[in-house]
């Protein structure tokens, strides 16, 4: 290991309670993205290791449910307090782990910090509805009430607001949490994890078990996806993992809840405000070296004003800082491994063999650096759609596109079969309008006058068609957590029958 990122890493873990030297066997390697070396070794956990921790959390969960709803969201404002307290060794383990520059790995902790809030404020707001009933001196009423152990898998590329935003919501619902992360990030979410859990402990309510972490790779999530004991399946990452777990937990008729691939656009109308639209335009598509769920990946550029921005985007990706995440001035980060680089090569040369025009995306070399997947961000001009255009790769790959209606755009941004993310740059309040209406965008997720990546926790997160449908983080979303219970009092010393029915026996 680069002895600048062993020490890093040591003193980040170190910062939350963890000693890094124990972390040096096991099946689960954690690799820099920034340099290609062996962070640490974890072990998978064990068939037997997971049954016990099925039962602690069974157990957890029958302890917890009981808690006031503003007690268990006490339990999370300490947790966020530590996250506060925590912020820049946790941000650096992400830049180290998952090879975020070092301003959106602070975000990505701000995330955390801010869905905590959120949770606490819900913990006394999990509000129910009263009904008007048809049969007098009855009362109905609507409650919600706590589910059960819920399971969360997440994806490497948020490793740890996607199990915040689930666990913050499910324990102050009054669930207890089991969490599989994603097997490229392990000490990411050994670090938060160890942090809860040191809240946790001095809580006296908080039972042992309340929230698990299962490092593991795929069969961990597998055995989710099967076990009846999981009452509700949270699992964020790609559309083809998705497909399965969504099978598996259908079969079992469980519940889940699905956050997967997109293939977010966004239309340059004509009155765009170009500063504007290139900036949003290259955050979204190049920042986080095009690895989030919600970065732009395909850009319609109306015919008029097609060649003033395509020539600006052609500059400002020029000038794009890549290298080391941890450099305060780099902008393009790494991407993940060399199974994401040969990813975006393939697809760079599919649209070639196409007759798309391809600007960047090829390789940079970072001194010092070598053995980590460093790109210039890419630009493909295309004349109509092609197969790579048509599926998420998780690199920074931006097909542009001309277009001359507002209604062929539209059609456009709705063609492909993911629905996270999408957006309208205009000063044109009817073109604004219409792509927020019935008739505009098909996706979770419309903007206007932003790019479509960097969602706020108020709102509820995710996407339609094979984004999988679910919503997590804030609105309504705890709902998830939760089950709906219908319920009827009668409070008269007569039984009348709803819908006016007799039945009177002697
Ligand atoms: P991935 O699908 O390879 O892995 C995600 C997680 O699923 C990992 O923890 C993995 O171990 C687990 N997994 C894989 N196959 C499984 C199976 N058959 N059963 C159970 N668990 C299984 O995804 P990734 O490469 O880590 O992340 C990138 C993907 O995640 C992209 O497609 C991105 O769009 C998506 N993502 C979506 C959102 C969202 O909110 N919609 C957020 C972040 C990432």
């Amino acid at each position: 290991m680069s002895a600048a990122v062993a020490s890093h890493t040591g003193s980040s873990l170190a910062a939350v309670g963890f000693d890094a030297a124990r972390l040096t066997t096991g099946d689960i390697v954690s690799r820099s993205p920034i340099d290609g070396r062996v962070l640490a070794r974890l072990p998978s956990v064990s068939r037997a290791d997971y049954e016990t921790a099925l039962g602690r959390s069974q157990a957890a969960f029958s302890a917890w449910r009981a808690v006031p709803a503003p007690r268990r969201g006490e339990l999370v404002r300490l947790f966020g307090e530590a996250v506060r307290a925590h912020k820049p060794a946790l941000a650096e383990l992400i830049t180290l782990e998952a090879g975020k520059i070092t301003s959106e790995a602070a975000g990505e902790v701000q995330e955390v910090i801010d869905i905590c809030d959120f949770a606490v404020g819900l913990s006394r707001q999990l509000y129910g509805l009263t009904i008007a009933s048809e049969r007098a001196r009855h009362h109905m009423l609507e409650r919600w009430h706590p589910l059960g152990p819920v399971g969360v898998i997440t994806a490497f590329n948020f490793p740890m607001a996607v199990w915040a935003w689930n666990a913050t919501l499910a324990l102050i619902c009054g669930n207890s949490v089991l969490w599989k992360p994603s097997e490229k990030t392990p000490l990411t979410a050994l670090a938060l994890h160890t942090l809860f859990e040191s809240v946790a402990k001095g809580f006296a309510e908080a039972p042992a078990g309340v929230s698990t972490l299962l490092v593991g790779a795929r069969p961990v999530g597998e055995w989710l996806a099967d076990d009846k004991r999981i009452a509700l399946l949270s699992a964020t990452g790609s559309t083809r993992m998705g497909r399965e777990v969504a099978v598996r937990v259908a079969g079992r008729f469980g519940r889940s809840l699905l956050e997967l691939g997109g293939n977010n656009a966004m239309i340059v109308a004509p009155s765009a405000k170009e500063d504007l639209a290139v900036r949003a335009i290259t955050f979204a598509a190049a920042g986080t070296a095009g690895q989030r769920c919600t970065s732009l990946r395909r850009l319609y550029v109306h015919g008029s004003r097609y060649d003033a921005i395509v020539a600006r985007l052609k500059r400002a990706y020029a000038s794009l800082k890549v290298g080391n995440p941890l450099g305060s001035d780099t902008l393009v980060g790494p991407l993940v491994d060399a199974q994401a680089f040969e990813a975006m090569q393939t697809a760079l040369a599919a649209a070639r063999a196409a007759g798309g025009i391809v600007h960047g995306g090829e390789r940079v070399n970072v001194a010092g650096h070598e053995a980590g997947y460093y790109v210039r961000p890419a630009l493909v001009e295309l004349k109509g759609p092609i197969e790579a255009s048509e599926r998420e790769t998780f690199a920074p790959i931006l097909y542009v596109f001309r277009y001359e209606t507002i209604e062929q755009s539209i059609a456009a941004n709705n063609s492909v079969v993911q629905g996270l993310s999408s957006s309208l740059i205009t000063q044109d309040l009817s073109e604004a309008e219409l792509f927020l209406s019935g008739e505009g965008s098909d996706c979770g997720i419309a903007n206007i006058n932003i790019g479509p990546s960097g969602a706020e926790i108020g709102g509820a997160f995710g996407g339609e068609k094979e984004t999988g449908g679910g919503r997590e983080s804030g609105s309504d979303a705890w709902k998830a957590y939760m089950r709906r219970q219908t319920q009827t009092v009668n409070y008269s010393a007569t039984l009348p029958l709803a819908q006016g029915v007799k039945f009177d026996v002697e």
